[in-house]
């Protein structure tokens, strides 16, 4: 309880499995997904402020910071849900790539969620935010609960599993612009001819069994998005001979990440990605949230 600020990490996603079983009558799509939080993440500093406007501000040019940005619809379904109302400055510090599967947007929505809680003197618990969140986007309720989850339903179902054993991650995200709404529109789910064993994976994750889980990472948005933009399916070989266990496109993509067990071979392999590729946005990180 209390008027001081608060600081909070808003930490990006991948999706280790990502499989699509059906499109729904109503549109949406039914999907099957193990999430993991990662370390890559933004950090916002949320103040309490004497009037009762919600103003954002942040280091990124590249973001609406008006009522389309994620934290302005959090705070506004924060405030009609718990009929609480005050004044809120936010300064978000953005690190996650924008618009790259990632979940930047859920995920500073979800620690506007926590922090508009926190400053309220916590009338909600974890459970009520995760349940009002899904308001503002599908992916905000798993950004609330973080770690490695099991997402079904069109994505709101979740299922907490155990930490995944750690590794060290490489988060490459080119430079190019893909549509989620276009990737989903263009998805032919009769015609997969195959699918990634979300099961197995589940099962790999409950034994601490690291390699039973990048045998099995797979997601069938990849049949969409790579034959759009075959540098995707190029840094996933790049990083898969530069020592990668394994690598996939997270989300509707574009950003790829790919899964080694040192850290020196994934420094090298995104060295080797920056230059090769000429790309600004590589992350060396690890798994987050165990
Ligand atoms: P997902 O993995 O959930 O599909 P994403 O990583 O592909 O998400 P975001 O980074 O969340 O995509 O951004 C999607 C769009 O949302 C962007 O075009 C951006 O303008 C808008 N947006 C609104 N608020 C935010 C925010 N706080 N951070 C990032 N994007 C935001």
């Amino acid at each position: 309880m209390g008027n001081g600020q608060i600081i909070k990490d808003a930490h990006a996603k991948i999706n280790l499995g990502l499989d699509v079983l059906r499109k729904r009558e109503d549109g949406y799509h039914e999907v099957k997904m193990i999430m993991q939080t990662i370390g890559l993440h933004d950090t916002l500093t949320f103040k309490r402020t004497e009037d009762d406007r919600i103003v954002i501000e942040s280091d990124s040019g590249k973001l609406p910071l008006d009522e389309h940005n994620l934290i302005y619809k959090a705070a506004k379904v924060f405030f009609e849900e718990t009929g609480q109302a005050f004044g809120v400055h936010v300064f978000l510090e953005k690190r996650i790539p924008i618009a790259a599967g990632m979940a930047g947007g859920s995920t500073d929505a979800a620690a506007a969620f926590e922090a508009l809680n926190e400053l309220a003197g916590c009338p909600c618990s974890q459970e009520k935010l995760m349940e009002i969140a899904v308001r503002v986007g599908a992916d905000v309720p798993y950004c609330i609960m973080k770690g490695t989850a099991l997402s079904e339903g069109i994505g709101e179902i979740l299922t907490a599993l155990p930490p995944v054993a750690p590794a060290n991650l490489v988060i490459a995200k080119p430079d190019i612009d893909v549509s989620t709404a276009f990737v989903y529109k263009n998805l032919k789910v009769n015609e997969l001819d195959s699918h990634p064993d979300i099961d197995g994976m589940k099962a790999a994750i409950e034994k601490n069994d690291l390699r039973g889980v990048t045998d099995r990472l797979g997601n069938v948005l990849e049949t969409v998005t790579i034959p759009a933009h075959p540098i995707i399916g190029q840094l996933k070989d790049c990083c898969m001979a530069n020592g990668a266990a394994n690598a996939l496109m997270s989300g509707s993509g574009p950003t790829v990440f790919a899964i080694f067990d040192s850290p020196v071979k994934a420094e090298q392999a995104a060295e080797k990605i920056r230059s090769e590729f000429q790309l600004h946005e590589v992350y060396v990180t690890e798994f987050w949230g165990q």
